[in-house]
C-alpha cells in the first residue's frame, strides 16, 4: 500500500510502499477513503508532541470500509463503513478507565501517534474504538467529525450550560461546534485572528451571533469560552472576556506558554481547564447529534500524495473549515 510516513522532525512526510497491515485479534482492516488533517498532526511533525512511534503513519480521522477482520471481531463485517478516531486503545483497568474516564487512561494508545493512522491506503484498528459513520455524510465530509467534531463536542460539553459561548480560533473544530451550539439554543461569539475578515465572515454564515478579533472585547460578557487555537496568550484574553463564574476551556493537545496574568482575571469564580482526548461515549453521542443538527462540514480535499501540501495549507490558517486527504476512488453515499 501507499503511505505518507513521518520519520523525523523537520523532514517532510515520505511517500513509501508498505506491506498492507494485517488485522490481529479484535482488529479490523480498512480500505481508507478519507483521512482528516488535524492541528495535532502539525504538533507531531513539529516535534511538540514528544513520543510518536517512528516511523509513523499520521492521521486520526479515518473513514474507511472494512476489508478484513481478525479473530474475535464481532461488531463489524467486511463492507461496513467505519471511522477511526484519536483514541485507539485503553487498558480498561486503570483508575481512569474504571471510573468512566478512559480519555485519561495511563496506558492509552493514540491513532496516528502511537499507532499507525490513516495517511495511507489501508489501516488496521481495534474494532472497539471504531464508530459507525452516520448515513448521509460522504467520506470526506465525515472525516472531520472524528476529531474536530468529537473533541470539539467534548469541549462544548465541558463548557456546561453556558448560554453565550465564545469560540477562539475558527478552524475545523469551531466550524462544527458553532453549528451544534446554535442547534442547542446557545449563542456563539467567534474570535478570529485580528484582521482575518474571511474567517469572521465564515463564522457569521454558520450562525455566529457576533465575530471579531481575538484582541477585541465582545459586546457582552461570555458565559464560557473554548480555545481551539494553540496560542497561550488567548487564555488571559478569554478570561477577560468571560463573566463572573465563567469558564475557559482549552481544547487543544498543545499550547504555547500562557503568559502570567493578574489574579483579578481568575477571581469571581472564573475557571480554566483543558480537554484531553475523548471517550467512546463522547463519540457515540456526537455521531448521534451531528446528523440531527444537521452539521455540515466544509472540507478542502487533497490527494494522499499531497499530504505535505495539506499540512502546509492547514498551517497557513487560510482554510475555511477542515482539510482532509482523499484516498482511493471517491465514494459518495
Ligand atoms: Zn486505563
Ligand atoms: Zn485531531
Amino acid at each position: 500500500m501507499r503511505a505518507m510516513v513521518f520519520t523525523r522532525v523537520g523532514a517532510p512526510l515520505e511517500q513509501v510502499e508498505l506491506p498492507e497491515p494485517q488485522p490481529g485479534p479484535g482488529q479490523v482492516q480498512l480500505a481508507v477513503h478519507a483521512c482528516g488533517v488535524c492541528r495535532t498532526d502539525l504538533h507531531i511533525v513539529d516535534g511538540e508532541l514528544a513520543e510518536p512511534k517512528l516511523p509513523l503513519v499520521l492521521g486520526h480521522q479515518i473513514v474507511g470500509t472494512v476489508t478484513a477482520v481478525g479473530p474475535e471481531v464481532t461488531r463489524f463485517e467486511p463492507g461496513r463503513r467505519v471511522g477511526v478516531p484519536w483514541l485507539g486503545w485503553t487498558c480498561g483497568r486503570c483508575r481512569y478507565c474504571s471510573s468512566g474516564r478512559e480519555n485519561l487512561c495511563d496506558r492509552a494508545r493514540f491513532t496516528g501517534y502511537t499507532i499507525d493512522g490513516g495517511y495511507a491506503e489501508a489501516a488496521v484498528a481495534d474494532e472497539r474504538y471504531c464508530f459507525p459513520i452516520p448515513d448521509g455524510y460522504p467520506d470526506l465530509q465525515a472525516a472531520p467529525l472524528l476529531c474536530a467534531g468529537l473533541i470539539g463536542y467534548r469541549a462544548l460539553r465541558l463548557a456546561g450550560d453556558a448560554e453565550l459561548v465564545g469560540l477562539y480560533g475558527f478552524g475545523a473544530a469551531a466550524h462544527i461546534i458553532c453549528q451544534v451550539a446554535r442547534a442547542q439554543g446557545r449563542r456563539v461569539f467567534a474570535f478570529t485572528r485580528p484582521g482575518d475578515e474571511q474567517s469572521r465572515a465564515f463564522a457569521l454564515t454558520l450562525g455566529a451571533d457576533w465575530a471579531g478579533g481575538s484582541d477585541e472585547r465582545p459586546p457582552e460578557p461570555l458565559d464560557a469560552a473554548i480555545i481551539f487555537a494553540p496560542a497561550g496568550e488567548l487564555v488571559p484574553a478569554a478570561l477577560a472576556a468571560v463573566g463572573k463564574g465563567g469558564s475557559v476551556v482549552c481544547a487543544g493537545i498543545h499550547m504555547s506558554d500562557i503568559p502570567a496574568f493578574s489574579y483579578d482575571l481568575l477571581w469571581e469564580e472564573r475557571a480554566v481547564r483543558s480537554v484531553a482526548n475523548l471517550t467512546r461515549e463522547d463519540g457515540d453521542e456526537f455521531l448521534r447529534v451531528a446528523p440531527d443538527v444537521p452539521v455540515h462540514t466544509k472540507v478542502e480535499p487533497f490527494p494522499l500524495h499531497e499530504a505535505n501540501e495539506a499540512l502546509q495549507r492547514l498551517r497557513s490558517g487560510a482554510v475555511d473549515g477542515a482539510v482532509a486527504l482523499s484516498v482511493g476512488p471517491a465514494r459518495q453515499l
